[in-house]
């Protein structure tokens, strides 16, 4: 039989799906013997019935019944006896904590007979209708739907606490005028209509945008606690607070909290009266302090983790109202890994699973030194890590003027659109007022990494005026914020920018005591538990000397087109233009000797470990001028009467034959290596050339040659004939033995659905996900970014960008094909995969799910995809982080 109520004293913290969060810990608490006022929870279970039907499901009455008439007994009092109340709070809780829930009830069971019980029991007259104007206010808000200003104006009429008999009178007045019905009397009706509110703003809009923003299926319901009431505002030997086992923001251990005398859990946070340190307790109430800090040790060594925690003091008395795995910094979340892991509370490997790439990620970035800055200007949602500053501009056109003019510019828009892109190109941060983590402005900033906070809401602009205004304070264009992308938050002026200690530690190895000690150890523990390799996108040898320091063990894909820009870029232009073998051949001699010195700089800085080389990929006439640019150099000469440069006009007729209509999918890869004459011939002689200089060295070069863009084996077959003939050439003019193998890219559907047939030519796969994403949704990446995708995130049709988070089941399913077909054709096949997803932590659990031998990533993310690779090797799939 389905049960849809327990008793805290039955259940645990491992039933958080059937209990909630909220509930599972009381119960916890209730099982290991602290004091927690009595209460029980009415189950998800219950409410994933009634979202399914629209009412309470059979039996949940009786049960509800049952249980509050336990708790009676065992209080020896009645919900709301008119002598002596029994009174009770209602607090939803689901399994992940979310905005837009119903807000907690308290006091239920007051009602006009049984707030003179309250005053005669307690003593306090004005304490009981206190206590009778809160349970009218909450419930008629939250319940009944009634606007909660009307309250608090009212209250805001008669503040003095002697007036307060009279206030519940307005109030009641105000739940007669807005409702037409009275206040209900009926402790039980109170209970009953409070349960269903909890269960019906499991659906509130709020709500739901949440569950889709943060992927919180939206079914599990939420769980009700029923708790008998204690009373923190009972008299000055009364109070309530909040608490930390460790410091939230740096992971030390201390008393951190805050206690507010005389007042209901709600007031804390409402920030109604100053509280003061909890530290102070221990003068205001030695005993319940003492007692306080056994149980905070109490919690800490049974969750083995730092717990947030609510309590209440009525009369002397201590109650824990609440705990959870506290929310904690970056920062915090490493030492505080570590320090457990030292201390032998925890494993090395749990150590591991309580931090993220994400968080470490977020450890690398400079920072913004706040400690002389007080509190932000304004707060948004975090949407595009980093901090930066700069001059604030309110349109794009004003911001690609300034910055082309050397000034450092913030953007700030309402929202931004397609239109808004040279403005974002040109800024150093963007701020917007509206949307959130998927909006236009937060999509975009975080493909170009560009620093972003959106949804800053206090931020009223006004372009017109050319100025914006948060509050009383007037921001005009040109002057300075602040905008840290990471906190997202906003500050008036140019904060001070200090460099991340962990990064340092990446970049020179200095590992200093407390965050970057306690990142360090861990790293060390992920590289000795990850199977996964990491390797690095590195076209340079600064990049792939970087690349080792983040830890990379070799490069796993060296793009070749930039050997081909800057000055080359005529080498490039003579050998498109050459009109017989002879004029290309020249141009191709020309290529070269700088390509060979290029490639023997990066396996120099790779010297002994992998170095993939990619042929030529992009089409060539992206190495020519523009189009419009030559046309017009050709026309203006023309109209001027004289003779256009014969050189420009041979270029423009080049450029306008290679027009493409769609270039993505056109003639580059590895077609182009198989029409344009001796183009792979070239790259492979400098490639093997520098092998051989390398070895006469005393090196160990590991260069491997990688073809982009294969769709069938037989291209593959081609290439692989000319690069052996090639290097047996080289082999045979160094008198050095120089072999590389030679692998593909598989960044077709097709060449995923065939693999089998091309595994049989490759030594190697690297799966290029970036194309592969492109090409098996159809979307090119600089289109849809910019244009309809942020509209597709926020209604929900995509979840994620699949350009950021591997699309398991399309991409992943062709990713799964070609490793399983490829490794059966030839077993022992290497694949790695060299698209950005190589360093997005869900998309590195996934391929470690699928098998891959190592992903490679920029240099920047190496750690994390370091870090990650162990987490994914530690559970099978992806944990939600400890923490969520
Ligand atoms: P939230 O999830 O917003 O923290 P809670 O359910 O924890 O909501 O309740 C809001 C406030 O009411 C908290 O300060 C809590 O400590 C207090 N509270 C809840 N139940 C009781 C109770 N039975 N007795 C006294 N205070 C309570
Ligand atoms: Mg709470
Ligand atoms: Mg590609």
């Amino acid at each position: 039989m389905v049960r849809y109520v327990q008793d805290f004293a039955e259940g645990g913290r491992e039933q958080a799906d059937l209990l909630g969060g909220k509930g599972a810990n009381l119960a916890e608490m209730t099982r290991i013997g602290l004091p927690v006022p009595p209460g029980f929870t009415v189950t998800t279970e219950a409410c994933r019935a009634y979202l399914a039907t629209g009412a309470e499901p059979e039996g949940l009455a009786q049960e509800v019944a049952g249980h509050l008439a336990a708790l009676e007994r065992a209080a020896g009092r009645r919900l709301g006896d008119p002598d002596d109340p029994l009174l009770l709070s209602v607090r939803s809780g689901a399994r992940y904590s979310m905005p837009g829930m119903m807000e907690t009830i308290l006091d239920i069971g007051l009602n006009d007979a049984s707030v003179h019980g309250l005053a005669r029991t307690s003593g306090h007259e004005d304490f009981a209708w206190d206590s009778y104007r809160r349970l009218i206010q909450m419930f008629g808000a939250t319940v009944m739907g009634i606007d909660g200003a009307l309250f608090a104006e009212a209250l805001a009429r008669r503040p003095d606490p002697g007036q307060r008999r009279l206030l519940v009178e307005d109030f009641r007045r105000i739940v007669r005028e807005r409702t037409g019905e009275e206040f209900p009397q009926d402790p039980a009706e109170q209970l009953r209509r409070s349960v269903r509110a909890v269960f019906s703003s499991w659906n509130t809009e709020r709500a739901r945008v949440y569950r889709r923003r943060e992927h919180i299926p939206e079914d599990l319901g939420t769980a009700v606690n029923v708790q008998t009431m204690v009373f923190g505002n009972a008299g000055p030997d009364s109070g309530t607070g909040v608490a930390f086992t460790r410091d939230p923001a740096t992971g030390l251990q201390g008393v951190y909290g805050d206690y507010l005398a005389d007042a209901q859990g709600e007031d804390v946070v409402a920030g109604i009266r100053n509280t003061v340190p909890l530290a102070e307790l221990e003068t205001i109430d030695k005993k319940s302090y003492d007692q306080l800090m056994r149980i905070m040790e109490t919690l800490e060594n049974h969750y083995r983790d730092l717990c947030d925690i609510e309590f209440t003091i009525e009369r002397g008395r201590l109650w824990m109202l609440q705990t959870r795995v506290g929310k904690r910094t970056a920062e915090a979340a490493f030492r505080i890994a570590a320090q457990l892991a030292d201390e032998g509370t925890i494993g090395w490997d749990e150590a591991l699973d309580r931090v993220s790439g994400e968080q470490l990620a977020r450890l690398m970035f400079p920072s913004f030194d706040t400690a002389g800055a007080g509190e932000p200007l304004a707060r948004g949602v975090p949407a595009s890590p980093g901090a930066a500053f700069g001059a604030v501009v309110f349109d794009s056109a004003e911001a690609a003027r300034r910055a082309a003019a050397g000034e450092k510019v913030v953007l700030v828009r309402g929202e931004t659109t397609p239109d808004d892109l040279p403005g974002m190109v040109a800024a150093q941060a963007v701020l917007t007022s509206r949307g959130g983590k998927t909006s236009h402005a937060a999509v975009v900033a975080r493909g170009m990494g560009r620093v972003c906070v959106c949804g800053a809401e206090a931020v009223e602009i006004d372009a017109a005026a050319r100025r914006f205004t948060v509050g009383g304070t007037v921001v005009a264009e040109g002057e300075t914020v602040s905008v840290d992308g990471s906190a997202g938050a906003v500050h008036l002026g140019e904060l001070p920018l200090v460099g991340s200690p962990v990064m340092r530690y990446f970049e020179t190895g200095e590992r200093l005591p407390g965050v970057v000690d306690a990142v360090a150890r861990l790293m060390e523990h992920a590289d000795a538990t990850r199977r996964m390799g990491v390797r690095a996108n590195a076209d340079t040898p600064e990049d792939a000397a970087r690349a080792r320091r983040f830890g990379a063990r070799g490069i796993g894909l060296c793009r070749t087109e930039h050997m081909f820009l800057g000055e080359r870029r005529r080498l490039v232009e003579a050998m498109i233009l050459a009109e017989d073998d002879a004029g290309r051949e020249k141009a191709l001699a020309a290529l070269l000797p700088p390509q060979r010195e290029d490639f023997t700089a990066m396996l120099e800085a790779m010297d002994g470990l992998p170095v993939t080389i990619r042929l030529l990929d992009p089409p060539l006439h992206e190495f020519l001028p523009d189009h419009t640019e030559l046309a017009v150099r050709v026309a203006s000469a023309e109209a001027a009467g004289g003779e256009p440069d014969p050189h420009d006009v041979r270029l423009l007729s080049a450029v306008e034959r290679m027009h493409e209509h769609n270039p993505m999918l056109g003639l580059r890869g590895v077609r182009l290596g198989l029409v344009v004459p001796g183009l792979i011939a070239l790259q492979v002689r400098a490639v093997g050339e520098a092998v051989a200089r390398r070895l006469r060295d005393g090196g160990d070069p590991r260069a491997e040659i990688m073809v982009p863009l294969v769709d069938t084996s037989d291209e593959l077959r081609l290439v692989r004939e000319e690069v052996d003939a090639v290097l047996a050439e080289v082999s045979r003019e160094t008198g050095v033995e120089v072999t590389c193998p030679v692998g593909t890219m598989i960044e077709l559907p097709r060449a995923a659905l065939t693999a089998d047939r091309i595994a049989a030519e490759a030594d190697f796969f690297s799966l290029g996900t970036n194309d592969l994403t492109q090409t098996t949704w159809g979307l090119s990446r600089d289109d849809v970014e910019a244009s309809f995708f942020s509209a597709y995130l926020e209604r929900g049709i995509l979840r994620d960008s699949p350009f950021e988070t591997l699309d398991r089941q399309g991409v992943g399913r062709l990713v799964r094909i070609a490793v399983e077909e490829g490794r059966a054709a030839r077993p022992g096949l290497k694949v790695g995969v060299c698209g950005e997803h190589g360093g997005d932590p869900d998309s590195v659990h996934f391929f470690h799910q699928a098998g891959l031998d190592y992903v490679s990533c920029s240099p920047f993310r190496v750690p994390v995809a370091r870090l990650e690779a162990a987490r994914a090797a530690l559970v099978p799939g992806r944990a939600r982080s400890a923490t969520a």
